[in-house]
Order: structure tokens, then C-alpha cells, then sequence
């Protein structure tokens, strides 16, 4: 199937003016919310420094740490998993879940599982994964992906949500109550985790020191699944990893607060071996990141904590919607990752910014977000990604702006057809135009106002 490109899509998001207005203010309340945390904090800077360099080091020494980790896990009782790619990890899972002939399945948030459509390969294979997250669930019943990593249903308003419920939980038609929805949702998920035999959980972080992680959650959904199932499968990216349980305190203080403003997340919750009786697996996962590790410009992408503090800010993310990204991660950090993944596929992503800066200065663990963004354009261009008509166009402007007459002399042009023959630049043919009002072109260029001054 083909996919939309970027603008294409945020061309459909944008079309519905009040939702894509609603969207960009919720999120940047939260981005607020963020803001009023972090100067709630003295040594924020200090905080952001410190995990930064700590991944410096777990990037460094990938190797040590993840074998490290195994041991002490094993130890424990954790059974470990190798995963190269998405459907390894899949298979892994299908066969945990085959041989131990378990049908009643819940998952908390994981983004990897997103990244590697286990849903969906599970479905194919007969086996239904319940998403207990209430945002999840509630894109899970409307068959979408999440549209953010931490607030998955952010595209829909209470009134889709009402709609949705209505559907599958029946509820009353109409009734927008939060607090009613909420509890028809809980009521709902309740018989499933008291049903469930397996729970699948994604991994904030991974102790090498311990061989124990930590999974935090606002809904306590995760432990919900976790200690009502016999069998418990925790999912990891590779660079989940942390040196010791020292480091916990730098991340925790700075997730919870970049994420939603919160001082601490609601549940952060510390696994280290089986119940008597439960199986403990984790999935250990590369799918790409290998191969991002090597990339020197961009293998500061894998610090990434996915705290989503930088969608949030992003003014593209927050006016074109999740979904126009068409990867499980979007926003600015999702247009790092996701070339490397698929170059041709996601080509698109690193152009859908401003390059404003932002991100970086939000991201919690100093990932030069927008720097990277920009290196990728040029790979991709270099590698033959960019469109023909943006190559032109970039070259006869390289050119143009390296002569000074022909600048000084396109601009009066330009400045004399805009005020002649405006239909000429603003018609539906101009992309430029299609969302935008075109200036009022000025009498005189900054060159020659500045020379009659001089
Ligand atoms: S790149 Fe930084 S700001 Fe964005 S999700 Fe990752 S940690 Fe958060």
C-alpha cells in the first residue's frame, strides 16, 4: 500500500479548522505544563546534562551493558529473548504465546510493539491483543494507530470518544461525561485483566547493574496485566538500557516532567524476578538500531526516552496531527528514526519542520533534534530522496543567490510581476499560496533603500 506523504496528510488534518486548532492548544498547554515543572526545578539543566552523558556511556558500551544485563536476569529467573529485527520479535512472542496455548491476552503502552505491528501479526495468526491503556484502547476500537507516544488518542475529542464507546461498550448515545466514559472504560478492562493469562509490557528502563527494569505508567494498567497473568512478556528496544539503579532517580525526575508535567509518573514500577509460579520474559530488540548506532550524525537519536516533550512543542506536529506521519513514532524525534528504517519509505519526515530549534530545547537528554532533521535532508538529497522539482528549484537558487546582480535583479522582477500580475503567483498552481496570504511586495528592495542611505 502506498503511503501518504506528510503534507499530503496534514493537508486532510488541516482541512477540519476548529479540531487542528483544539489540537495545537491542548498540546501546547501541555508543553506549559512542562515548562512550570521544569523551572519548578533548580538543577534541571544539571539533571539534562547528567542524562545526557549517561547515555553517552550506554551508547558507548552497548555491548557490556546488554550482556551484563542478561546475566543478572537470568539469574533472577527472567527468561531473555534476541530479537534482530520486527518479526523476529513477532515470532517470539507468537511461540511464547502458541506454546504456552494462551488466548486471552492484555498490553500496556509499548511503542516497539507499535514499531513492530505485533497486533496486527498476532491478529493474522489468530490471537487478539487487548490494549488496556485507555488511550490505546480507544484507537484500538476504532482501528487507528496511536497518534502520540503519550497521549494516544490526542487527535479525538470527547465526543468521538462518546461515539466510540457507544459502539463497542454500548454506552448511553450522546453521554460526553469524562468521568462516565471513563468508567464504562474501566469497567470494560477490568474483566479483561481479571481474564487475561499473558500481559505484555513495554520497558522505560532496563538496570544492567540489576537485571531488573522499570515500566511506568499514569493508569497502572501495566501492573494491572502484569500481576493478574501467569506469564508476562516485557518488550525492549536495546537502548532501554541504564548503567545503574543510581541513574533512575536523573531519568524518572526528567520523564515524568517533560512528558506531562508531572513530578513523578503516577506508577513506576520495579520488576526484577517471576511470582512464584509466573514466567518472566524480555524481548531484547534491535530492528534498525544497530545500524543507527553506526550513523555518527544521528546515533544520539537512540537516548531518546520517549518522553514526546519535543511533539509537543513541535508547531508541525502540533498543527498536522500524528497521523500524518505514518510511522508508529512521529513527530520531530519519529523523523529521525524512521529514515533510518526505511529512507525511501520516510523520506518525507525530516522536511516536516521548521527547523525552529525547539525540540532540542525541550528534549530532556540534549538530543540535537533539529541539527539532525537538517543532516538528513542532505543524505537524503544526496542519496537521490528529494523530488526533482525541489532539486531544480534548490540548485537555480544556489545559483541566483551566489551572483548579486542576478539576485538584486530577480527581485525586481519578482517584486514587479507580484505587483502587475498577481494572479500570477497567487493561483491554486502556487503551493506557496494554497494556505498562505502572499505579502505586499515593497517599492523598494532592503539593497536599495540601504545604498540611498549610505
Ligand atoms: S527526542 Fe527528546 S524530547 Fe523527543 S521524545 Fe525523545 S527524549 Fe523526549
Amino acid at each position: 500500500m502506498k503511503t501518504v506523504s506528510h503534507a499530503a496528510a496534514a493537508e486532510i488534518f488541516i482541512k477540519d479548522e476548529p479540531r487542528t486548532d483544539w489540537h495545537d492548544e491542548t498540546l501546547w498547554f501541555v508543553r506549559q505544563k512542562r515548562d512550570k515543572a521544569a523551572h519548578g526545578l533548580p538543577e534541571w539543566e544539571l539533571l539534562r546534562s547528567w542524562a545526557s552523558q549517561i547515555k553517552d556511556n550506554v551508547l558507548s558500551n552497548l555491548d557490556t551493558y546488554l550482556i551484563d544485563f542478561e546475566k543478572k536476569a537470568q539469574a533472577n529467573g527472567i527468561i531473555v529473548h534476541w530479537a534482530a529485527d520486527a518479526e523476529e520479535h513477532n515470532k517470539i512472542m507468537l511461540n511464547i504465546i502458541q506454546k504456552n496455548k494462551i488466548q486471552k491476552i492484555v498490553k500496556s503502552k509499548s511503542m516497539l510493539t507499535e514499531e513492530c505491528h505485533l497486533n496486527e501479526y498476532l491478529l493474522k495468526n489468530g490471537v487478539e491483543v487487548v490494549d488496556t491503556d485507555l488511550g490505546e484502547r480507544i484507537v484500538q476500537f476504532r482501528n487507528e494507530p496511536p497518534s502520540h507516544i503519550v497521549l494516544p488518542a490526542i487527535h479525538l475529542k470527547r465526543e468521538d470518544v462518546s461515539e466510540t464507546f457507544h459502539k463497542h461498550l454500548q454506552t448511553e448515545k450522546g453521554n460526553n461525561d469524562p468521568q462516565y466514559l471513563t468508567e464504562a472504560a474501566r469497567q470494560h478492562l477490568r474483566d479483561k485483566f481479571i481474564q487475561s493469562q499473558l500481559a505484555i509490557t513495554g520497558v522505560n528502563f532496563a538496570i544492567a547493574e540489576t537485571g531488573g527494569f522499570v515500566v511506568c505508567t499514569n493508569e497502572g494498567n501495566a501492573d494491572m496485566g502484569a500481576h493478574s497473568a501467569a506469564i508476562h512478556i516485557a518488550c525492549m528496544g536495546f537502548e532501554k538500557i541504564i548503567p545503574k539503579a543510581a541513574h533512575l532517580s536523573v531519568f524518572l525526575r526528567l520523564l515524568a516532567r517533560s512528558a506531562t508535567g508531572q513530578p513523578v509518573t503516577t506508577y513506576s514500577s520495579h520488576f526484577h524476578k517471576p511470582r512464584p509460579q509466573q514466567q518472566l520474559h524480555i524481548v531484547i530488540v534491535d530492528n534498525g538500531r544497530t545500524k543507527q548506532l553506526a550513523r555518527a550524525d544521528f546515533r544520539n537519536s537512540l537516548k531518546c526516552i520517549r518522553c514526546a516533550a519535543c511533539f509537543n512543542t513541535c508547531p508541525v506536529y502540533r498543527k498536522s496531527g500524528g497521523h500524518s506521519y505514518h510511522t508508529a513514532v512521529a513527530g520531530p524525534i519519529g523523523a529521525i528514526l524512521n529514515p533510518n528504517m526505511d529512507m525511501k519509505a520516510n523520506a518525507d519526515l525530516p522536511f516536516a519542520s521548521t527547523l525552529c530549534g525547539s525540540c532540542s530545547n525541550v528534549c530532556p537528554v540534549k538530543i540535537d533534534i533539529h541539527q539532525q532533521l537538517w543532516k538528513w535532508r542532505q543524505v537524503l538529497a544526496a542519496e537521490g530522496y528529494v523530488a526533482t522539482n525541489k532539486k531544480i528549484g534548490m540548485k537555480v537558487m544556489a545559483f541566483v543567490f551566489s551572483k548579486p546582480k542576478l539576485y538584486q535583479l530577480a527581485g525586481k522582477m519578482g517584486r514587479w510581476v507580484m505587483r502587475t500580475f498577481p494572479a500570477l503567483i497567487q493561483n491554486k498552481f502556487n503551493p506557496w499560496y494554497k494556505q498562505r496570504e502572499m505579502p505586499t511586495p515593497p517599492k523598494q528592495s532592503f539593497m536599495e533603500w540601504y545604498e540611498k542611505r549610505r
